[in-house]
């Protein structure tokens, strides 16, 4: 289909319905004709322009094929807020809000506290745990000098002067002179045999933040090393790891000296996050 000339954006959506989600069809719809949802609903038999037909079309069939939404239209939402995002960072994801609650619940005690987010990607964890915390200091730091210019975006429209962002591998090259209060972190953690790396969506999503192209362990190993020394005492450890890496996580964890290791469920169920705390006195 490619004539436009009667082109509604009601027959437009439903051409796009053959081959992609009602919602994703919209939002798509909204994004290559400029028009808000309200417009959408309110006057569905606009004709579309030429140029907006043929984007949209362009757009639904990379949908089609499996690229995330969010990099069709340039950003995702993440706990109230818009960011951008491109190939160069992970798609936020609903389970990585609920490691940031988790955060915020660690922290609801301690008074400006000291933060590294390691692998920030888009920065979304860093950014809400700044916005949510304006007394925090927080170290966004990636090895992707990309994915970092991604998170300098978001900072400067989102307004976080209490972040700084970090070029670096996990801990190497940079401290926070006085300890951190927490260090967080979602780092690639899929092994590289993992089927799941070549599917729908996550096969347009950079590989470095996906897997350590092992056994997915890899980064927590350099994230538990490093802990220890650069928590302050009862300073905490929190990560999100795939559904049935929770035991080697906290074991790990256990290993490198931290305490009260737990692991927290997701909304769906699942152990997705683990937790430690460096020792509130060293003995
Ligand atoms: N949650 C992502 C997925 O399973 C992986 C994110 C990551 O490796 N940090 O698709």
């Amino acid at each position: 289909m490619s004539a436009s000339a009667q082109m509604t954006r009601v027959r437009a959506i439903q051409w796009a319905r053959q081959s992609i989600d009602r919602l994703d069809a919209r939002l798509l719809l909204q994004f290559a004709s400029e028009c808000s949802a309200n417009a959408l609903i309110a006057d569905p038999d606009v004709v579309l322009e030429e140029a907006q037909w043929t984007r949209f079309q362009s757009l639904v069939q990379r949908r089609a094929g499996g690229e995330p939404l969010a990099y069709l239209v340039g950003e995702a939402g993440f706990y109230g807020a818009l960011l951008a995002v491109t190939p160069d960072v992970l798609v936020p994801r609903p389970e990585t809000e609920e490691l940031v609650d988790w955060a915020l619940d660690v922290l609801r005690d301690q008074p400006a506290p000291t933060i590294a987010d390691l692998g920030t990607g888009s920065g979304a964890i860093a950014l809400t745990l700044a916005r949510a915390r304006p007394d925090a200091r927080v170290m966004a730091v990636d090895v992707s000098s990309a994915a970092l210019s991604v998170a300098q975006l978001n900072q400067q429209r989102l307004g976080c002067a209490n972040v700084a962002l970090i070029h670096a591998s996990w801990y190497d090259g940079w401290q926070a002179a006085d300890g951190l209060d927490l260090i967080i972190s979602n780092p690639p953690y899929i092994p590289a045999d993992d089927p799941h790396l070549s599917g729908d969506g996550v096969r347009f999503e950079p590989r470095l933040a996906l897997t350590d192209e092992a056994d997915g362990l890899d980064a927590y190993r350099a994230i538990a090393a490093g802990a220890v020394a650069r928590l302050k005492p009862g300073g905490w450890l929190l990560v999100e790891h795939g559904h049935d890496q929770g035991a080697a996580v906290a074991s790990l964890w256990l290993q490198a000296g931290l305490v009260d290791v737990r692991g927290r469920l997701d909304l769906s169920g699942n152990p997705r996050m683990t937790g430690g705390q460096k020792p509130a006195r060293s003995a």
